[in-house]
């Protein structure tokens, strides 16, 4: 019987161990090894930050799930990876395999900024679920005595979207709270310029965001780097020192320790048209852990998003991939990736599409309305609703 060892249970990893039991049934043993044993549905950490949000919204068990597919769950961390051996190495044992999917997600990368990141410095940070609560938390004491708010990305950084969502949902919700006049608010960023969003931005992305800063009345500072964090106040590389009772900066990100070694130099992995290892031809890798270079080199260096939406068409193309190696069957041509995003706007949302991911582009749309909101809103109950259930065929 074929082994199917699929590392991380998220987005990447959950489609691909779904979608390959969903097409080979009882022809494969399936493994998860996830270091989490709960899906979190990311999109809604920055809401969970604002209190829009409590962690049982957001997350589901996903052991409950996959043993009712069949499928095995290991619920341990990956210390590194045999790909000579073909062998998954915990701290517990070994786990062999004939076909490995890496889905592992980032290394959040806040050393490689002095003062960075809540654990060691200064700032605060959405990207994982004790982050956003430990966020919240911040935000609660914040609000009992306000101050200037200093938020964005620091150089490198390749999810650029959660840090324009942060902006609008503090300034919509110091609005309500009739509290926006206390609060200077500074947006920094790597990105050449705002509405970039590391893809080249996307039609006129420039001008609206440009035009809904301005709305809002949130300084913007684009195409820098920051120098280091100290309590208070962020410096940027040119000397400007901003001060903060409040600042959340997005760190840049690198392959995960586990995996490094298999990919480029900051440890993310190459693969082909089908995500399968340029190197190692039974390990595809699918999501965040993917390299993939930028569509142009940035005065300040700026990494290229890799959605939720991306990540599950990556997994289901992926497993296609081993399918077809196991079967025999013929494999569809493969179709250059695109980006569905619905970004959250506080008190709207706007709607993007960027069909490829990167210029030159058939298809490429930026627009804002409140329906997109209501879209964001049903999309989540949506996406959790289709992990519980193990529905990767939905779309
Ligand atoms: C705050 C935020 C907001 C976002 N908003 C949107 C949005 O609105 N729309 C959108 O499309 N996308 C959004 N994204 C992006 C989306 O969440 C990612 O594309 C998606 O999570 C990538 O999935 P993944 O499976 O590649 O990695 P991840 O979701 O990062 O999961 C990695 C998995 O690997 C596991 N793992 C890691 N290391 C190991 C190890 N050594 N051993 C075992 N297991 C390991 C982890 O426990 C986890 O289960 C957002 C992301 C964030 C952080």
């Amino acid at each position: 019987m074929t082994r199917i060892v699929v590392l991380g249970g998220s987005f990447g990893g959950l489609t691909a161990a779904f979608e390959i039991k969903r097409l080979l049934g009882n022809k494969a043993e399936i493994t998860v090894v996830s270091e989490d044993d709960r899906f979190v549905f990311n999109p809604s950490l920055p809401w969970l930050a604002m209190g829009w949000r409590k962690a049982d919204d957001i997350t589901l068990p996903v052991r409950p799930t996959l043993e009712r597919k069949g499928i095995t769950f290991i619920h341990e961390k990956a210390s590194g990876v045999d790909a000579e051996g073909s062998k998954v190495i915990t701290e517990a044992r070994e786990i062999p395999y004939d076909y490995l999917v890496i889905a592992t997600g980032p290394h959040l990368a806040f050393e490689e900024v002095p003062g960075l990141g809540p654990e060691k410095g200064h700032t605060e940070c959405i990207f994982t679920l004790d982050q956003a609560e430990r966020a919240h938390e911040a935000w609660e004491k914040f609000l009992e005595s306000p101050g200037p708010v200093v938020t964005g990305s620091v150089q490198g950084v390749s999810c650029s979207g959660p840090p324009y969502e942060f902006a609008f949902e503090v300034d919509a919700e110091l609005r309500r709270k009739k509290m926006r006049h206390k609060v200077p608010m500074v947006f920094v960023t790597s990105e050449p310029y705002i509405g970039h969003f590391g893809i080249g931005g996307l039609r006129n992305s420039k001008r609206i965001m440009e035009d809904e800063f301005a709305k809002r009345d949130i300084k913007i500072i684009a195409n820098t780097a920051v120098e280091e964090i100290v309590p208070a106040e962020v410096r940027l590389k040119d000397g400007t020192k901003l001060p903060f009772r409040l600042s959340m900066l997005a760190p840049a990100m690198k392959g995960v320790a586990a995996v490094a070694h298999l990919g480029n130099p900051r440890g993310f992995i190459p693969v082909d048209g089908n995500y399968r290892h340029t190197k190692y031809r039974n390990i595809f890798s699918v999501g965040v852990a993917v390299a993939i270079a930028p569509p142009e080199q940035t005065p300040v260096p700026t990494g290229v998003p890799k959605t939720g939406y991306m990540t599950v068409k990556m997994a289901k193309a992926a497993s296609l991939s081993i399918v077809s190696d196991i079967t025999g069957s013929v494999l569809p041509e493969a179709i250059p990736m695109e980006v569905l995003c619905l970004m959250d706007m506080g008190n709207t949302a706007a709607f993007m599409k960027a069909s490829p991911v990167l210029p030159p582009r058939q298809d490429s749309d930026l627009r804002e309305g409140i329906v997109y909101k209501w879209m964001k809103i049903g999309f989540e109950r949506y996406f959790l609703y289709k992990m519980r259930h193990g529905l990767s065929n939905w779309p």
